[in-house]
């Protein structure tokens, strides 16, 4: 297998890549159920979490991931950061990884903000934890994980996305994932919060949500990406939103009985979901969460050499 020096998103994973983070992250399951949560594997690692837009799951998860496997872990978000004096990104990029971290984690509004800081930094490794509208890899590693405990393999099922497709850099790595492990996507979203050419993924497209449920085996609810949308009328309310766009229980049957829900969070409850759907045995969000701590293990142990491989570093 081609070895990992950065994670910078689905796209530039192959389908054995995707595959063996996945099964490494299911091997770290146990550790987080264990009394004793801790395993050796990054003992002297450093890694650095550098979050310039609010974050809870994620950079909680990771925080969490890199001292489980015992990594020196500090936390930077953008409100505590010089930034917040004018120094430029690449200056901040370039003072963290003068300290010699292993790994720097980053958060940033600005697409392609990873692969412009590795290209600067060359010591670092890379890990991209949601640039702007563009990738969120190991969002879709944890969903991943979470549809292998479920089914085994996502190979042929389908999943139905809904809401806000055009901002959702989730949306965009499901996409890129679907076509290289062989399950398909159905988007559904209004006219407004439709990437251009989103068949070009090989997805089908559906105004009508109802139209798009049965055959379903999972139906995953985006949240509407407001700090992302330019255009305030995308839709005309709130509550004509969650009548078109929004999942109920009664809504849910359409899709059959074994259909799953996922959502990433944070959820807008009364929006693009309902409490008696969330809250559901259908729903597996909280098992997404559970396995985002384990996919952001195998994520910094792959990257570290610490899944039984070698970085090169000492
Ligand atoms: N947590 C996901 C992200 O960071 C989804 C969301 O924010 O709605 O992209």
């Amino acid at each position: 297998m081609k070895s990992l020096k950065h994670l910078f998103g689905i796209a530039d994973l192959d389908r054995e890549q995707i595959e063996y983070l996945v099964n490494l992250g299911d091997s770290f399951i146990d550790i987080n159920r264990r009394s004793l949560k801790k395993a050796p594997t990054l003992r002297g690692k450093t890694v650095i979490n550098l979050f310039f837009e609010n974050s809870t799951r994620t950079r909680t998860s990771f925080e969490i991931a890199g001292k489980r496997l015992s990594a020196d872990v500090i936390n930077i978000s953008a409100s505590t950061s010089a930034t917040k004096k004018g120094e430029s990104l690449l200056d901040t990029g370039q003072t963290l990884a003068a300290m010699q971290p292993h790994v720097l984690v980053i958060r940033h509004s600005i697409s392609g903000t990873c692969e412009f800081l590795a290209e600067h930094l060359e010591n670092t490794a890379i890990v991209n934890a949601g640039d702007g509208a563009h990738e969120h890899p190991t969002q879709i590693l944890t969903d991943l994980l979470t549809l292998k405990q479920a089914w085994g393999t996502p190979e042929g099922k389908t999943i139905t996305m809904v809401g806000d497709i055009a901002h959702s850099r989730v949306a965009r790595s499901h996409l890129l994932a679907a076509k290289k492990l062989g399950y398909k996507m159905r988007i559904v979203a209004p006219r407004t919060l439709l990437p251009a050419e989103v068949e070009r993924y090989g997805c089908e497209v559906y105004h009508d949500f109802d139209e798009a449920l049965p055959g379903s085996d999972a139906v995953y609810m985006l949240r509407v990406q407001s700090e992302r949308l330019t255009d305030s009328c995308a839709f005309p309310s709130i509550r004509e939103y969650h009548e078109a766009y929004g999942l109920n229980s009664q809504r849910l049957k359409k899709a059959g009985d074994d259909c799953l829900v996922l959502h990433p969070g944070p959820m807008n409850r009364g929006v693009e979901i309902a409490t008696d759907v969330a809250d559901s045995v259908k729903s597996h969000i909280l098992a997404q969460v559970e396995h985002g701590v384990a996919i952001r293990m195998a994520v910094l142990a792959a990257l570290c050499g610490g899944d039984g491989g070698d970085d090169g570093k000492e």
